[in-house]
C-alpha cells in the first residue's frame, strides 16, 4: 500500500521480508487483506507463544475492559497488578523454589535490560559487565553495549562502553569451555578485563543464531560467577514463557540466577510488558530511580494472569511442550540429513530452534520460498543464516506438521535449484590457527 511507502521510516524490517497487510489473526494464523491465510512460525519474535488473540485471555480482557478496569496505572497499586503477582508467586516462583521481587518496568525488552544492568552495578559499586558473542539484550544504548551485532551497534553514534565480550558456549568450537577462559581473565589482574558486576547472558541466544548453551556450561558459568563474586543475570525475554519447555530457560540447568529479565511472551497476549526479577537482597532501588510511563500496563496485567493460571497450574503444558520440542528436533535433524549435504545442522532446544544454513542468501531463499507457500517464518544470526522456527507453544499438532512440511519442501526446492549447496567462506568457525590479517585477506 501507497502510505507506507509515503511515510513510514526506513527502519522497518519484518514489514520487508513479508510484504502484505494484514489485518486479522487467530491463534497460529494471521490473515491478509484478500483473506489469505499464512500459518505463523514468526509469533512476533517470541511474543505470542499462546497465539494470536488466545481465547481464554481474550475473554477476561474484554470483560475487564468493559467493568472500566484500570488501563493505565503508572506504578499505582491495582487490582489487576496484585492478581498478578499472586498468580505469578504461587504459580512460577514458589513451585520453583525462587525468592525473587518483582520490578515492574517500562514494557519493552529492553528496558528490564537497562534496569537490570544499573541494578547490578549501583548495588556492586563496579562498571563493566560480562556479556557474550552473539548475546543480543536490546537497542537502548546500555542493552547494545552488550549486544553483539554490529548492524545494531553501528547504529548507536557514541561509542558503547561497559562491557566486555566473551566468547559464548561453542563459539571456539566443540570441548572448549569458554567459562575456563572467563575463570582465567578474572583471576588474572593484568588480563585487561575490569573486575565486573555482573554477567549478562542468554542460555538459548535468539536473535544471534538459536545458539543453546549446554547444561553443564552454564552450571560452570554460574561457578565462575559465584568464585568472584559478580552477580550472574539470565535476560528469559525470548527463551523464557516456556519456549524451552520450562517456564524459565535456566531450570534443566539447575542454576539460581541472581537477576531475570522477562518481557516478549510474558503478557500472554502480544501486548507490552517487561520485568526484572531481583534475588531480595539486591533490591536496593531507591523510590523512582528507574521508572516508565507505562510500566502498569494493567491490560497486560490481567492477560498475563489469565496465561499463567491456564497453561502454568500444573506442568501438563510444559510436558505439551518438551513432547513437540522433541516432533520438531526429530525433523529438523532429519531434514538437515536429507538436504543439507553435510552442511546444514540444527540447533536450539525446546520450541526454540532453526537450521543453520550456514549461507544467509541459501536461508533468504529458504524462507521467502515458505511465505511464497503460506508460511511465515524468519532468520537469524550474524549473517540470517539460521532459519529460526519460533511458533506459538500451542500449535496445533496438525499445524506444526504442516508448517514444517512446508520449510522442507522449500529446503528440497531452494537445494535442486542450486544443484548443490555452493562453497562457501566460513564466517562463523573462525580458523585460529591462522592470523586475524590472514583471515580477512582469506575472506575478501
Ligand atoms: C527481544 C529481546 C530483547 C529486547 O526486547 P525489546 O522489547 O525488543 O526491547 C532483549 N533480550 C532478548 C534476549 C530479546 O530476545
Amino acid at each position: 500500500m501507497k502510505i507506507f511507502e509515503e511515510i513510514e521510516s526506513e527502519v522497518q524490517s519484518y514489514a520487508r521480508s513479508f510484504p502484505r497487510i494484514f489485518n486479522r489473526a487467530k491463534g497460529e494464523f494471521l490473515y491478509d487483506e484478500e483473506g489469505k491465510e499464512y500459518l505463523d512460525f514468526l509469533a512476533g519474535a517470541g511474543t505470542l507463544n499462546y497465539g494470536h488473540n488466545n481465547p481464554v485471555f481474550k475473554e477476561k480482557l474484554l470483560s475487564y475492559i468493559e467493568a472500566d478496569g484500570i488501563s493505565h496505572g503508572l506504578d499505582l497499586h491495582t487490582r489487576a497488578k496484585a492478581e498478578f503477582l499472586e498468580a505469578f508467586n504461587e504459580k512460577i516462583l514458589k513451585p520453583r523454589n525462587l525468592e525473587f521481587v518483582v520490578q515492574f518496568t517500562g514494557p519493552t525488552g529492553t528496558n528490564a535490560v537497562e534496569a537490570a544492568l544499573k541494578l547490578a552495578r549501583n548495588v556492586t559499586g563496579r562498571e563493566n559487565v560480562i556479556s557474550f558473542t552473539n548475546g543480543f539484550h536490546g537497542v537502548s544504548l546500555g542493552s547494545l553495549a552488550t549486544t553483539g551485532n554490529s548492524h545494531h551497534r553501528g547504529a548507536a553514534g557514541v561509542s558503547l562502553g561497559g562491557s566486555s565480550r566473551m566468547p559464548y558456549d561453542g563459539y571456539l568450537g566443540d570441548g572448549i569451555d569458554t567459562t575456563a577462559y572467563l575463570d582465567k581473565v578474572l583471576s588474572d589482574s593484568s588480563s585487561g578485563i575490569d573486575m565486573p558486576a555482573a554477567v549478562l547472558v542468554e542460555t538459548v541466544q535468539g536473535e544471534g543464531g538459536i545458539n543453546a548453551a549446554g547444561f553443564e556450561w552454564l552450571r560452570n558459568l554460574e561457578a565462575v560467577c559465584r568464585k568472584h563474586n559478580l552477580l550472574l543475570i539470565v535476560d528469559d525475554i525470548q527463551a523464557g514463557c516456556g519456549r524451552t519447555g520450562t517456564w524459565f530457560s535456566f531450570e534443566e540447568a539447575g542454576i539460581s540466577p541472581d537477576i531475570v529479565t522477562m518481557s516478549k511472551s510474558l503478557s500472554g497476549y502480544g501486548l507490552p510488558f517487561a520485568v526484572v526479577l531481583i534475588r531480595p537482597e539486591l533490591d536496593q532501588w531507591k523510590p523512582g530511580e528507574h521508572n516508565g510511563t507505562f510500566r502498569g500496563n494493567n491490560l497486560a496485567f490481567v492477560t498475563a494472569k489469565a496465561s499463567i493460571d491456564h497453561y502454568w497450574s500444573d506442568d501438563s503444558f510444559a510436558k505439551e511442550v518438551q513432547a513437540k520440542g522433541r516432533y520438531v528436533s526429530g525433523r529438523l535433524q532429519t531434514i538437515v540429513a536429507r538436504y543439507g549435504e553435510g552442511n546444514f545442522t540444527t540447533r536450539g532446544r525446546g520450541m526454540f530452534q532453526g537450521i543453520n544454513c550456514v549461507n544467509g542468501e541459501i536461508a533468504a531463499r529458504i524462507t521467502r520460498k515458505a511465505f511464497a507457500k503460506g508460511l511465515m517464518i524468519e532468520t537469524s544470526g550474524a549473517d540470517d543464516q539460521v532459519v529460526k522456527f519460533l511458533c506459538p507453544l500451542t500449535i496445533s499438532e496438525a499445524n506444526l506438521k504442516r508448517g514444517i512440511d512446508i520449510v522442507e519442501q522449500a529446503i528440497a526446492e531452494v537445494c535442486a535449484s542450486e544443484g548443490e549447496i555452493p562453497e562457501t567462506v566460513d564466517f562463523f568457525e573462525e580458523d585460529y590457527s591462522v592470523s586475524a590479517e590472514e583471515r580477512f585477506r582469506k575472506a575478501s
